[in-house]
């Protein structure tokens, strides 16, 4: 053992540099934990945020390590898809794809993977600060050609499957971008928006009548194909001012008119409407076909003007109405940048914001123009970007997911969900999920290997870079090409399958959630998919955790993971959302610098993962003051074990005090208990039965055994005291390791490791073996009750604790745990004597009070003046006796009164002070007598002494020469009466007492 009494240093890492090779080395060839980490996306420096999963994550394989499992501590980074290109765009200042193209795709491709790689490196070093430990040599990357080749081949068993489909649907779509986004990306992704809506009047044809139309997205004008109403609902004809024509409105809806409306002149049903022809909206080429009212029962009567404008290239409903009934080709207005296309004229490279001012000129020239509003409403946007969405009809390859949702079902089920609530979320999200849209216009992403055949339309899809070569037309430009990213890529033609005809990829990349959701089948060995764990923020059910398992499905038919764990959010003191895309970008390696890495981890692994976790200064410090209370203990033990030099790793215990085998019980259910907790993925507890050891240790253990450590000589029971608080010390230590590793490391170097061998390397603790088997955990929880109600006795009466007491009286059945205790009691609650009773009138006097009920209904209105004869009387004793004889009580005023009318009560006789709870009734004799009230100021005198020494920096065995020099005439009694007790607590050799004037001096030099 060192000796060590200063703080702990927790901006410095003990952890021995080589510490992961020597665990490797250990739990080689042992059973495996098979975790698989989902990959951190390599774009930004690892925030506040990211501190809560790598906590627990290493956590768990540093306790898997312990428990002597062979853990392979492989970290992995996302480093392909759509987020890398938004940052690398803006990085060059490339405001859309276009500029992209003309900057060179291979240029641009090159940067993405400079900027994924320095990332990678950037957060490894992080991961290190943060005591995380890592293979980082072999860190999983999702740009690899390995990671690239086992999607295709996931994507050729769709195919195989004819899970693989290709189709025209309606996609949310980011113009920024570029780019469609999947349903499970739009989740989530809504905010409050207030756009231009606007009401429109279509001239229908050859009539004096306009039919009203209401948009909230004006540019879908020029792609209007159709006015749908509800054959059902009613219609008006209204006359109204500013316009000679009648203008057709839903009933429902006429206050849209607002102050136009003259009257109503006459009322048609819907299906009257249905088939009539209006004039299009704009004078566009595109527009000049037959437009004509339709019948739709989806159309409401909450919104608008009853009659809807249907655009099937621009909405989901629209395009389901459009195929239904027909209306076929389709007009796609905008292109992939969200500008109208070449041939919209007027409108063409106008975007679908800028293009209203001109859009409304050209209806209000056409007298078509009613008016338009401000309109709020919830509307997605692009959760990359920020760019509000809009909808176009996009070709795209879809995965069918309808024929694999129940083997989807199935493997959920197989899973252990932790928190379990996850488990119905990802239950219902597989019930609800539509197809898995995988294709995207882009740039650096997964290539997908569809080779679609214009010839003969087979879709070949390639399985592995050796089928790529063996059919590429030029196998040596396969090997030429330094990835399989675009631009190179893209400049390998196959030959088809069917009809041997040359075939080019299509451009698309893929979703990037097939990149993370591989991992386990690109990174693991073969057959070793299955992750004993997974652990995310639980918002990954739609996400990782989706793909990986959707993924998994189609390939073996069973579930990747067998147990997933979930957290949520890590919220600011106020409650608000941290955020790496908002202004409070704080890098984890600043907080960790702050408060201490283990300090940080400790206040992480803290929280409760099912609920968000609030962050802030107070939450830190009070994990170190928590870890601290370790220290203390630590501090206690090596004080004393620095003087006596105990061999408590040889030593056998034998004759434990009652005290001792508590510890020893409490150990043991500690190390049982944490060690169930760690099996459950239920870190917070770990850390809960943790600091409630301590507690225990601390503010129990150590309190009352002080004596036993100070004496003098090396006895069984000292031996046995320190045996006891070591092991009980080792253990938390060993338990800390997974989520304090430096702390941990100093306090075994110091004192609980064997010879030089890390903590890391010790094995997790198991119960320890004692004689006594009968089970004192629950009668020392009763004697903790006694003393901490008697102290409460004390506080409420207002006794120091310093000032002895004549006796304790104690009630209670347990009778026998208190004789075995009884030392220990008397001692902490400074008594000289306890006294087991079996009856505490005696302690009471009995005194009656009115039955308000009962002495109401009799004596009316004089119930009150009752009361107070029975306040201001001095015969209660007498009152008494007749009331518990049941005779009749005469009291001045009222005579004969029954003993109904009265309720018996006690109160504590004067000298006494009680407390009674349903276990235990707890007395103390308060008589202060002169003895006791000297030795209660030699003791007090005994505590400034011992102060004083500290002052003084003095060590514990160092021998003292006290002065007291003292004006109060107590004082001086106090300490001649016990000056001999008080040099043994002070280890004084010389002790003189002087009778001055005025304050207490005490003045101590070494003897
Ligand atoms: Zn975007
Ligand atoms: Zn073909």
């Amino acid at each position: 053992m060192k000796k060590e009494t200063s703080v702990f240093d927790f901006n410095h890492n003990y952890e021995p540099a080589d510490i992961l090779a020597k665990i490797k080395a250990k739990n080689q060839g042992k059973p495996k934990f098979n975790f698989l980490d989902g990959p951190v996306t390599a774009n930004a420096p690892l925030c506040l945020h990211h501190g809560w999963g790598r906590t627990l994550k290493d956590a768990y394989n540093r306790y898997n390590s312990l428990i002597g499992k062979e853990v392979d501590y492989v970290w992995g980074f996302d480093a392909q898809g759509m987020w890398v290109e938004v940052e690398v765009e803006k990085l060059l200042g490339l405001n859309n794809k276009k500029e992209i193209t003309q900057y060179g795709v291979d240029k641009f491709t090159e940067k993405c993977i400079e900027r994924v790689n320095f990332f990678k490196n950037r957060q490894t070093e992080q991961s290190k600060l943060f005591e995380q430990l890592g293979d980082w040599e072999h860190s999983y990357i999702t740009n690899s050609d390995q990671n690239i080749t086992s999607i295709w081949h996931f994507l050729k068993v769709c195919n195989d499957k004819k899970m693989l489909k290709q189709s025209y649907k309606t996609m949310p779509w980011c113009p920024r971008c570029g780019t469609s986004l999947s349903e499970h990306e739009m989740s989530g992704s809504y905010k409050e928006r207030t756009h231009k809506a606007v009401f429109v009047k279509a001239k229908l044809v050859g009539r004096e009548e306009r039919i009203l139309v209401w948009t909230t997205t004006p540019w879908t004008l020029a792609a209007n194909m159709a006015i749908a109403v509800n054959p059902e609902f009613t219609y008006c004809k209204c006359q109204v001012k500013s316009d000679k024509n009648l203008l057709i409105v839903n009933e429902k809806q006429v206050k849209v008119l607002r102050d136009d409306l003259v009257k109503i002149v006459e009322k048609v049903k819907g299906s009257e409407l249905v088939g009539l022809e209006y004039e299009p909206f704009l004078p566009l080429q595109k527009q000049q076909f037959e437009h004509k009212i339709v019948p739709w029962d989806q159309v409401d009567e909450v919104d608008g003007s009853g009659a809807v404008h249907i655009a099937p290239g621009c909405g989901a409903e629209d395009f389901a109405l459009g195929t239904k009934l027909n209306m076929q080709p389709f007009i796609i207005p905008v292109g992939e940048n969200g500008a109208f296309y070449e041939d919209f004229e007027w409108l063409a490279g106008l975007s679908t914001v800028d293009c209203e001012p001109l859009v409304f000129q050209h209806l209000a020239d056409n007298h078509t123009l009613y008016y338009h509003h401000d309109y709020t409403h919830n509307y997605p946007f692009c959760w990359r970007c920020k760019t509000d969405v809009i909808f176009r009809l996009v070709a795209g390859y879809d995965i069918a997911t309808d024929g694999i949702r129940k083997d989807l079902l199935k493997a959920a089920d197989t899973v252990n969900w932790t928190p379990d609530f996850m488990g119905k979320s990802m239950r219902q999200w597989l019930t609800d999920m539509g197809d898995w849209n995988i294709s995207r216009r882009r740039f650096y992403g997964l290539p997908l290997p569809f080779y679609p055949c214009e010839k003969c339309g087979h879709l070949n899809v390639i399985d592995s870079r050796e089928e790529l070569r063996a059919r590429a037309l030029n196998p040596s430009k396969v090997d030429k090409i330094p990835h399989l990213h675009r631009p190179y890529i893209d400049e390998i033609q196959i030959t088809c399958e069917k009809c041997h005809e040359p075939v080019s990829r299509i451009t698309d990349v893929g979703d990037c959630w097939l990149d993370a959701g591989i991992a386990p089948f690109s990174t693991k060995p073969k057959g070793q998919f299955k992750a004993d764990m997974v652990l995310e923020m639980k918002e990954q059910i739609r996400l990782w955790f989706y793909s990986q398992l959707f993924m998994s499905v189609v390939l073996t038919g069973e579930a990747p993971y067998k147990n997933v764990v979930g957290h949520s959010t890590i919220v600011d003191e106020d409650g608000k959302k941290f955020s790496k895309t908002g202004p409070r970008k704080i890098y984890i390696e600043d907080v960790a610098k702050q408060y201490g890495a283990d300090v940080l981890r400790y206040a992480f692994a803290s929280a409760n993962p099912t609920l968000d976790m609030r962050f802030g200064d107070s939450i830190a410090e009070d994990a170190k003051r928590r870890l601290l209370a370790l220290w203390n203990a630590y501090v206690f033990y090596t004080t004393y074990a620095m003087v006596d030099q105990p061999d408590v790793k040889n030593y056998q215990p034998e004759n434990l005090a009652p005290i001792d085998t508590w510890l020893v019980q409490l150990t043991n259910q500690y190390i049982l208990a944490t060690r169930e907790a760690y099996d459950q993925f239920k870190i917070h507890q770990v850390v809960k039965l943790t600091d409630d050891f301590i507690e225990d240790i601390s503010n129990f253990y150590i309190r009352v055994n002080r004596r036993r450590y100070w004496k003098n000589g090396e006895d069984q029971d000292k031996m046995n005291a320190y045996w006891c608080l070591f092991q009980a010390l080792r253990s938390i230590v060993i338990v800390l390791t997974p989520l304090v590793p430096s702390y941990a490391q100093y306090l075994w170097e110091n004192c609980f490791g064997e010879g030089e061998a890390p903590v890391m390397l010790a094995n997790y603790p198991v119960p320890l073996k004692i004689k006594t088997k009968t089970n004192l955990l629950e009668p020392v929880n009763f004697v903790k009750q006694v003393i901490s109600l008697g102290l409460s006795l004390r506080a409420e009466n207002q006794i120091a604790i310093k000032q002895p007491l004549s006796k304790l009286y104690i009630k209670t059945n347990q009778i026998d745990t208190i004789k075995m205790f009884s030392a220990i009691i008397q001692e902490q609650l400074n008594v000289k004597q306890i006294e087991i009773v079996t009856d505490d009138e005696k302690f009471n006097v009995a005194y009656l009070t009115v039955n308000f009920k009962k002495a109401g209904a009799i004596l009316k209105n004089r119930v009150q003046a009752l009361k107070n004869a029975l306040q201001n009387t001095e015969h209660m004793t007498e009152y008494v006796a007749a009331f518990e004889k049941g005779e009749k009580i005469n009291i001045d005023g009222f005579d004969a009164l029954t003993p109904d009318l009265f309720e018996r009560k006690l109160a504590p006789r004067s000298g006494f002070v009680i407390t009674v709870t349903d276990d235990v009734t707890v007395v103390l004799d308060t008589t202060i007598t002169d003895d006791l009230m000297l030795e209660g100021i030699a003791r007090e005198l005994i505590r400034s002494i011992q102060l004083e020494r500290m002052n003084q920096k003095m060590d514990i065995t160092d021998r003292i020469v006290v002065e007291l020099k003292t004006g109060d005439a107590k004082m001086y009694a106090a300490a001649c009466a016990h000056q001999p007790h008080i040099m043994r607590e002070v280890l004084a050799t010389e002790m003189q007492i002087v009778e001055g004037k005025g304050e207490n001096e005490i003045h101590i030099r070494l003897a």
